[in-house]
């Protein structure tokens, strides 16, 4: 895009809107996207890659290869034509295959790589939409939020809590906090650009919106030249050992020919007679097919792979998945259908039950104590709560052609149906929010009311009641009984429910801003309780029985409470229900040793951090494990990258995570981790069968050719 003499950074957000042209209220239109993606071009990356005849010069650099060469040219000096064309021969054939092996095998990962695809939201034609990153358009209107990428150079226009990793561009390992004010002075580095979000740099915090400045190569990475060239392969370690023992054979190979040789010389054949023999034998011995077929077995099992859900991004992880011996999942959504439903509501000392079926909003509430059906309109507190749920939430319900379904996250999907149900949705303007983080398990917003502005809270039971001085009984303020709370909510997570406190707080009608330490540390006033299902996946039971047959041990690590996590393993056969289940909490207390300890016996782990996980994953390494890990937030990609195996979540999983691993569930399911370390140990054994085949071929043609 032209700039003005001023920089991105140096315009207000608003002159920035105004060089681009577009409405913040409503986006660009489509005619106007399609326009500018004609005069832009797609918003990516070229990737310089090596040209087909690089790649085939690069078949010639190869330890057998070079002694075959070696000897063809002593064949032409010996004037033996026949021979050193035979040899050349052979060469040229050894390079051509692998030549196109190699670029059959590297379509095929391309392939793979193109099934995760980026996409972003933005606000195009006064609406909301899910686009490919490569259709953004300079002038676009992105919304982002923590776990996400960011897309293309953006201007900042409003933020919450944001703050981004931008080590990739800067070197800078700790996340730096953006917003939206422009920055006078001038030749600033990406790092100081304060209101500007770079393209490839992680949202680890908060929420913002932005618009496009500038897309594809015209971005500050595309303008790094180093950055684009194409990633390094990495060699799966069973190459390297198979690499190494090839390089055994072939000197044992030549020291064989020398002996030959020298027998032969003492014979007393004629030298370059014996020469020639020798170096047939050593053209019959040398497997040179190996790297090929090796090259070949691992495209292939990368696609049998996908077939099963499961995308391998380097080929390593398909060899490292087939030796796991222990799989640390996540629970909601990887090993529960991830449908949540309220069923139960503890509010104003009562208890009531829901009733219902997935999101379909109709359902009745019966006070638990008498059986009755009671009306949410007319019980306070009740309706208060559900309000609370309903108005602390960004997800919506959608009433498709099969039904009810939600566009955001389950748990809170949940809160919108049983609000709903009770027909309690008020509509307050929003007017500030702090998102829900994994960390803090609590997120809420300041709503405009009529007399006063009001907070309401949602979140994990005992982060919220450690806010509240009071809670709401038939609508009046009374002293709070944390104990009875609590207990309430321990009894809805035996019955394996999820169970979500919510809270309230009145506030002055000129406040229009939450900040945790003024607003959230005290004074809320307690509402109640929702207790929500989320019935374990079928196939997930399926798979943990086989994973004990195998010998892979499945381990739960939830964000989640200790009973719900508890009762949850326990319908999914995880440990063996007696088994300890630790917390968070009690890992924070325990040293590396104490860990180390415990970690083979609990198979299940609750309450727990990003920074718990890894911790976990790393005192099971120091057993001798092979550890696959699933993740599917930002906080979570140490873990990811720490494990053998980092395993991201296709569906649900933020882009930082995705980047972080070695593999993606493409349908989020348990099950599949099992069926790709299947098609693991498959691989692994036609490597070894392939070997064993091609071994004894070879030697045998050398030990004929010897006899001769
Ligand atoms: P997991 O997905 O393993 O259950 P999370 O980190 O997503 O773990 O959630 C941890 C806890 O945070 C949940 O048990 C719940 O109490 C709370 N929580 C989850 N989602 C939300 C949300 N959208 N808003 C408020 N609180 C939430
Ligand atoms: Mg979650």
């Amino acid at each position: 895009m032209s700039q003005n003499k001023k920089t991105w950074y140096q315009l207000s957000g608003e002159d920035v809107l105004k060089t681009l042209g577009v409405n913040i209220e409503t986006g660009l239109t489509l005619s106007e996207t399609e326009a500018r993606l004609k005069r832009y071009g797609h918003n990516e990356l070229k990737v310089k890659k090596q040209g087909p005849l690089v790649r085939f010069l690069l078949q010639f650099h190869n330890f057998l290869l070079y002694i075959l060469m070696v000897a063809a040219i002593v064949c032409v000096f010996l004037g033996e034509y026949i021979e050193a064309g035979v040899i050349i021969a052979v060469v040229l054939a050894t390079a051509i295959i692998g030549f196109i092996q190699e670029g059959k095998a590297e379509a095929s990962l391309e392939a793979l790589k193109k099934m995760i695809v980026p996409r972003c939201k933005v606000l195009r034609n006064g609406k909301e939409e899910i686009i490919l990153t490569r259709n953004l358009v300079p002038g676009d209107i992105v919304l982002f939020e923590s776990g996400d990428r960011v897309p293309a150079d953006l201007r900042l226009l409003s933020v919450k809590n944001l703050n981004v990793d931008e080590a990739m561009l800067t070197g800078e390992s700790l996340p730096v906090t953006k917003d939206v004010a422009s920055i006078s002075r001038s030749d600033l580095n990406p790092g100081e650009q304060r209101c500007i979000c770079f393209s490839g740099t992680f949202i680890t915090q908060g929420r913002g919106q932005g618009v496009v400045i500038e897309t594809g190569e015209k971005t500050e990475i595309g303008r790094i030249a180093g950055l684009m060239k194409e990633t390094k392969k990495v060699v799966p370690p069973i190459m390297k050992k198979i690499a190494g023992f090839t390089k055994f054979i072939i000197i044992a190979i030549l020291f064989f020919s020398v002996i030959i040789f020298g027998v032969g010389m003492s014979l007393g054949q004629e030298w370059a007679n014996m020469f020639l023999a020798a170096v047939g034998i050593m053209v019959a011995m040398i497997p040179e097919g190996l790297p090929a077929v090796l090259i070949t077995a691992f495209a292939i099992g990368a696609m049998a792979m996908v077939q099963k859900h499961v995308l391998i991004k380097r080929l390593p992880a398909a060899e490292t998945l087939g030796c796991t011996t222990v799989i640390c999942s996540d629970k909601t959504g990887t090993l529960t259908k991830n449908e949540m439903t309220v069923v139960r509501i503890y509010s104003g000392g009562r208890d009531f039950y829901l009733s219902g079926v997935g999101y379909d909003p109709k359902g009745e509430f019966i006070e638990i104590k008498d059986n009755k059906q009671i009306n949410p309109q007319e019980t306070k507190t009740l309706a208060k709560t559900l309000a609370a749920g309903y108005m602390c939430n960004h997800t919506i319900l959608i009433e498709g052609e099969k039904g009810y379904n939600i566009q955001g996250d389950p748990t809170e999907g949940a809160l919108v149906v049983s609000a709903k149900k009770g027909g309690i949705t008020p509509s307050l303007l929003r007017l500030d929010e702090i998102p829900f983080e994994s960390e803090q398990q609590y997120m809420a917003t300041l709503h405009q009311d009529e007399k006063e502005n009001i907070i309401y809270i949602k979140g994990a039971p005992e982060k919220i009641l450690e806010m509240c001085d009071s809670q709401s009984i038939k609508g009046n303020i009374e002293f709070i009984k944390k104990e009875e709370i609590l207990g309430k909510a321990d009894e809805m997570a035996k019955k394996a429910l999820r169970v979500l406190a919510v809270a309230y707080k009145p506030v002055i009608k000129t406040k229009k801003s939450l900040t945790i330490e003024e607003d959230l540390s005290d004074g809320l006033i307690f509402l109640g309780l929702q207790g929500m299902i989320d019935p374990p996946k079928k196939d997930a039971i399926e798979a943990i029985k086989k994973c004990k047959t195998a010998g892979i041990r499945s381990v739960m690590i939830t964000g989640d409470h200790i009973q719900t996590a508890k009762a949850i393993a326990n319908q999914l056969g995880i440990g063996d229900g007696e088994e300890k289940a630790l917390s968070g909490e009690e890992i924070s207390k325990m040293n590396d040793e104490e860990l180390y300890e415990v970690v083979n016996k609990v198979s299940v782990y609750a309450r727990v951090s990003p920074k718990h996980k890894f911790k976990i994953v790393k005192e099971l390494q120091r057993h001798g494990h092979i550890i696959a890990v699933t993740g599917d937030g930002v906080n979570d990609a140490p873990a990811l990258k720490r494990a053998d195996i980092g395993v991201a979540m296709g569906i649900t999983g933020t882009e930082v995570s995705k980047e972080a691993s070695d593999m993606v569930l493409i349908d989020d399911n348990f099950a599949s981790i099992i069926k790709g370390v299947k098609e693991g140990r498959h691989i692994f054994n036609n490597i070894w069968k392939v070997i064993l085949y091609l071994l004894p071929t070879n030697g045998g043609q050398g030990l004929v050719l010897a006899g001769a």
